[in-house]
């Protein structure tokens, strides 16, 4: 087995629970209720490939695809000076999209080809990856449709991740109310394309006192665990 890079999430307790951070090569999924921290992760990572090897990072830049206009530069810059990074540099080293619908998001993720290698581009966060997709497929008669476009979505990011030896990181909101196309409404939104699509699937959920708990679900490579984080100033912590 060739030697997988990793990109740390500069938690101790997430990355043991990756066994070394988020992999390169991969799709990561993180799924999770609203304020599970899904986007507080992908900003925290955005920074964190942007460090040195020996500190985790790969020395490299955060293509960032926002879909939801989440995206706080402010909130970088806080996550940067944490990790004693130059903070307009950090900002600087993610390139950043906003996506207005699902075609725009698909194009967003062709054409960085383009710009991939000469950019020295080594995550791709999609945050988050379907809210465009529920919304412009609503309801059964469009589920035929609406997931035949994300498998190919996701297609295009796991050529991307192999291709460029890269890791793509994707964010997915469990549905609070049932989901007439998935059913059961605490299985995350996606159905089998996203259970089979992504390599790794996180999920996220609040617990007392402002902790978070992560668990790595239907896993081969993982053991089955649950460990805690928080949410402070300074980005994602233990
Ligand atoms: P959604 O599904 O709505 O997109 P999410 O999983 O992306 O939710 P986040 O936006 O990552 O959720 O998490 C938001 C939570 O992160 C806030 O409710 C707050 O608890 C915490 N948070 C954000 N910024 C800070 C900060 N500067 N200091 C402390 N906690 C913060
Ligand atoms: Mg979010």
């Amino acid at each position: 087995r060739k030697n997988l890079e990793y990109i740390s999430t500069g938690v101790r307790s997430l990355d043991d629970l990756l066994e070394g951070g988020v992999e390169v090569g991969s799709i990561t999924e993180l799924i999770g209720e609203f304020g599970a921290g899904k986007t507080q992760i992908c900003h925290q990572l955005a920074v964190m490939v942007q460090l040195p090897k020996e500190k985790g990072g790969l020395n490299a830049r955060a293509l960032y695809i926002d879909t939801e206009g989440t995206f706080r530069p402010e909130r970088i810059i806080q996550i940067a000076r944490a990790k004693q990074l130059d903070p307009e540099k950090a900002l600087e080293n993610i390139i950043y999209a906003r996506a207005y619908n699902s075609d725009h998001q698909m194009l967003l993720v062709d054409e960085a080809k383009k710009y991939i290698e000469s950019q020295n581009i080594r995550l791709i966060i999609v945050d988050s990856l379907i809210n465009h997709f529920r919304a412009e497929y609503p309801g059964r008669e469009n589920l035929a449709s609406r997931q035949q476009k994300l498998n190919r979505h996701i297609s295009q990011l796991h050529r991307l991740a192999s291709l460029y030896n890269l890791a793509v990181v994707v964010t997915n909101q469990v549905m609070s109310s049932p989901d007439i196309f998935f059913g059961n409404p605490m299985k995350p939104a996606g159905g089998n394309i996203m259970a089979h699509g992504c390599t790794y699937r996180i999920w996220l959920r609040k617990a007392k006192e402002g902790k978070r708990i992560a668990r790595i679900i239907d896993s081969p490579k993982h053991a089955e665990k649950e460990v805690a984080f928080a949410i402070t100033e300074d980005g994602v912590t233990d």
